[in-house]
């Protein structure tokens, strides 16, 4: 699970997430969606604690973060730019995370193996990041996240370099492979479509406050506020 409570950053002068209360139940996916600037990409970052929270607290199962340093937190990210490494194959890309940590071959062969049929790429262990599609690649960076068992998993925008059609697909699978695993999914997007096809709630941001948080149905029938009305396109 995942807790934030007064949850404040800013930078300088500028208050980019302002008093922001947010629980994530274990294996729940949620959705921040809102305008850019937002705030929904700091918050990811201090959930990784890529950023220290100026005031508040992260909790990740119940343990104060607040202060751990990123490579101490069960915690992964897949970003939109999901940079490969591109002299190394398929296989050695996945396998990454476990040579750093020392994980036996045999051990780290076997979750290869398994993280790749879980995307459904088996077939391309030995190819270069360069001889895969865009949703290949994304699928890929996917693997290579979830092949060290994260309690949590963010993701900020990792279908928007892909076109319209290969994100239809791609949704569809993350969806799949999120109920397969059971893990904690907090996925940061402009897009509501993707927003309600995906997520268990939705939390709508604007100006680092989150305005509403609910099941997708609900926030849609339901708007509370006018800017969130406004943001889904319910009122003019
Ligand atoms: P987008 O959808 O465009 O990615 P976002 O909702 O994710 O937007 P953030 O990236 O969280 O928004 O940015 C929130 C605000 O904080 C923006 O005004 C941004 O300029 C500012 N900001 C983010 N990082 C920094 C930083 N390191 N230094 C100063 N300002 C920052």
């Amino acid at each position: 699970s995942v807790s934030l409570q007064g949850l404040t950053k800013s930078f300088g002068e500028f208050t980019a997430v302002r008093d922001l209360d947010l629980d994530v139940a274990p294996g729940e996916f949620v959705s921040m969606l809102g305008p850019s600037g937002s705030g929904k990409t700091t918050v990811l970052r201090v959930i990784a604690g890529f950023e220290e929270a100026t005031a508040g607290v992260v909790r990740l199962s119940g343990v104060d973060v607040t202060r751990t340093p990123p490579h101490a937190r069960q915690v992964n990210t897949v970003f939109q730019d999901y940079a490969l490494f591109p002299h190394m194959t398929i296989a050695e890309n996945v396998g990454y995370g476990l040579t750093v940590k020392g994980t036996s071959k045999a051990e780290r062969v076997a979750a290869v193996e398994e993280s790749l049929r879980r995307v459904r790429l088996e077939h391309v262990a030995d190819r270069l990041p360069h001889q895969l599609s865009g949703g290949q690649r994304q699928r890929i960076a996917l693997a290579r996240a979830l092949i060290l068992r994260p309690q949590v998993l963010l993701l900020d925008e990792p279908l928007g370099a892909l076109d319209k059609q290969l994100r239809e697909h791609m949704q569809i699978e993350l969806k799949q492979i999120q109920r397969e695993v059971g893990i904690t999914f907090i996925f940061v997007t402009h897009d509501q479509e993707e927003a309600l096809t995906l997520s268990d709630r939705v939390a709508v941001f604007n100006n680092g406050r989150i305005e509403q948080v609910g099941a997708a149905r609900e926030v849609y029938e339901n708007p509370q506020t006018e800017f969130v009305a406004r943001f889904l396109g319910l009122s003019n």
